[in-house]
């Protein structure tokens, strides 16, 4: 559910509106139901009557009224996105340890292979992010002489400033691990940058030759180790990312989830041709790029990553299952450790509907405008169910019959509404 629309919103979905049809019969990889819904429900997000609502009554004063349109959240809607940032910080953030400092690593692939990234994405993507995880358990335990376990949350973002395709991984690293066998927890103050571009290098290419086994990649790779004598880059962010505990996961997002072009830098359209801008991160300069409609077109929708693909993991002691195991002992170990901050991380919790519409726009969207009482959900309609939830007919069927009239719950705390009848549950937009 978004609050404000977009100023480039507009211009966005007439892209897609006009082109969309071309586009596919010219690039055939995308002419399938998949990728036809997730345009179809992105050019109908934010319209009620295409998308479904809910409609908010005072139940006080009768006067107030707020309608919400659902959210699309397809993957290819900008419109959503930040919807989608706001839960990743939370959910990133409710899965750090408290107490370890945390490292941003970039793992990056050469120009080279970018190439057969995208033409198998489907194959490589998967195990790219785990040799990301397999190669800095080596650095770690390398660098301290024990086998060590590190945490790692591992995202794989594939477009570069200006869209293009350029896979890499985002790695947001615990400051050491845990030693399987001794059972501390060991803190490392830095990683060697040589060691872990040539590990990286080692990593990928070996993965890459067991994953596509043709004498293309067999010949890419030869020249991937020639060409490429430091190793590939690997980027550990500087600067006060380990420090920022309550901020981390947000400044991650910016860099991790952001939609491949912002909304916001579309300038142009005038039918054929697309002109936006970027901030390059070679020249730090703005860079303005015009293109032909359908390489826009491509270049969002070449991100969209095949149904059902997790694009953020939990590795090692950030894994779910280990993770509340070691909570605990991690937490005893690193207290003994020097450096380390107590209690650094704060757990952000899930923002609500209602507070990203505040935060946009400084108003309470179910505060009564006219008796300030809190208003609740009065309808809930969906294009395919119809109503599936009724005020009026609840309180018609006896709803507050045995008790006094009294306000409807606020629409707020994220509740699953089911109705009387039949078997559909819509989650209410505070639930995200
Ligand atoms: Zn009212
Ligand atoms: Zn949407």
């Amino acid at each position: 559910m978004m609050a404000a629309t977009p100023p480039a919103w507009n211009l966005f979905k007439q892209i897609f509106a006009e082109h969309w049809n071309g586009f596919k019969h010219s690039h055939p990889r995308y002419n399938t139901r998949y990728y036809d819904s997730l345009v179809n429900k992105m050019l109908g997000c934010g319209d009620p009557e295409q998308i479904g609502s809910i409609e908010y009554r005072c139940l006080h004063c009768g006067e107030g009224k707020h309608l919400v349109a659902m959210s699309c959240k397809s993957s290819l809607c900008l419109r959503c996105a930040k919807v989608y940032v706001d839960n990743w910080v939370s959910q990133v953030s409710q899965m750090l340890h408290e107490g370890v400092i945390y490292r941003h690593i970039v793992l990056t692939v050469p120009e080279i292979l970018r190439k057969t990234f995208y033409q198998q994405a489907h194959a490589v993507l998967s195990p790219f992010m785990r040799c990301g995880v397999r190669c800095l358990d080596d650095v770690f335990s390398r660098v301290s002489g024990r086998a060590l376990k590190g945490g790692y949350i591992v995202v794989v973002q594939t477009h570069g400033r200006n869209g293009q395709y350029n896979p890499h991984l985002h790695v947001i690293a615990t400051s050491g691990g845990w030693d399987q066998q001794a059972q501390p927890w060991i803190h490392l103050d830095y990683i060697p940058y040589s060691m872990l571009r040539k590990k990286w290098q080692w990593h990928l290419l070996t993965k890459l030759r067991q994953t596509v086994k043709t004498s293309e990649i067999r010949r890419l790779v030869d020249t991937c180790y020639t060409r490429y004598r430091e190793g590939f880059v690997t980027n550990v962010q500087k600067g006060d990312v380990p420090t920022r505990y309550q901020s981390l996961a947000r400044y991650l997002a910016k860099y991790v989830v952001s939609p491949p072009i912002s909304l916001r830098r579309i300038d142009r359209y005038d039918g054929q041709r697309v002109t936006y801008h970027y901030r390059s991160h070679k020249s730090e300069r703005v860079e303005w790029e015009t293109v032909a409609v359908d390489t826009f077109i491509g270049r969002m929708v070449q991100h969209v990553f095949a149904k059902g693909f997790q694009r953020i993991r939990y590795y090692g002691v950030q894994a779910t299952k280990t993770f509340a195991k070691l909570k605990v002992l991690i937490r005893e170990a690193v207290a003994k450790v020097e450096g380390v901050v107590k209690g650094a991380v704060k757990i952000i919790a899930r923002l609500t509907y209602r507070q990203r519409y505040q935060q946009s726009t400084g108003r309470d969207p179910v505060r009564c405008p006219h008796c300030q009482a809190e208003m609740g959900v009065w309808k809930i309609w969906h294009p395919k169910y119809g109503v599936i939830y009724d005020e009026l007919e609840a309180i018609k069927r006896g709803k507050y019959a045995s008790q006094a009239p009294r306000a409807a719950p606020a629409g707020s705390s994220g509740r699953t509404v089911w109705p009387t009848a039949g078997g559909v549950s819509v989650s209410l937009p505070g639930v995200w």
